[in-house]
């Protein structure tokens, strides 16, 4: 594997995770309007069911707590919803959301951006999950 270059645009997309808390777990449908997420890195799609898809589907992979009390929704989502369309807010938990980085980004870019994984970490209390 050659080193991640330091203009990589996965690096660029996880640069404001540095520091955060990692476990690795199974990806859960959240609910029938919230049935997949991508890696906050490379985009790559989490789903439980990937049979669903035609393209590669991460199963499982290292998910974070990304802290989002009383953030007032991006201009961009309240326009999309009054044009018309069906915008769904990302499920919370006591103030976070959660976000996931796949296997390979998170082998390439963590060390890099101190990622600690650890599962027994208070945090994941704090979020219920
Ligand atoms: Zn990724």
């Amino acid at each position: 594997m050659s080193e991640p270059s330091k203009t990589d645009w996965r690096l660029d997309n996880l640069t404001s995770m540095r520091g955060f808390v990692f476990r690795w777990q199974r990806y859960r449908v959240v609910s029938e309007a919230w049935d997949h997420d991508h890696c906050s890195g490379c985009w790559a799609k989490f789903s439980e069911f990937p049979e669903q898809y035609s393209e590669p589907i991460q199963t499982e992979g290292w998910v974070t707590l990304w802290p989002t009390e009383d953030e007032p929704e991006p201009e961009l989502i309240v326009k999309a919803r009054t044009s018309g369309w069906r915008v769904e807010p990302s499920p919370k938990y006591g103030g976070f959301q959660l976000n996931w980085v796949c296997k390979e980004c998170y082998e390439l870019f963590g060390a890099g951006l101190d990622f600690v994984a650890d599962a027994q970490h208070p945090q994941w209390g704090l979020a219920g999950i």
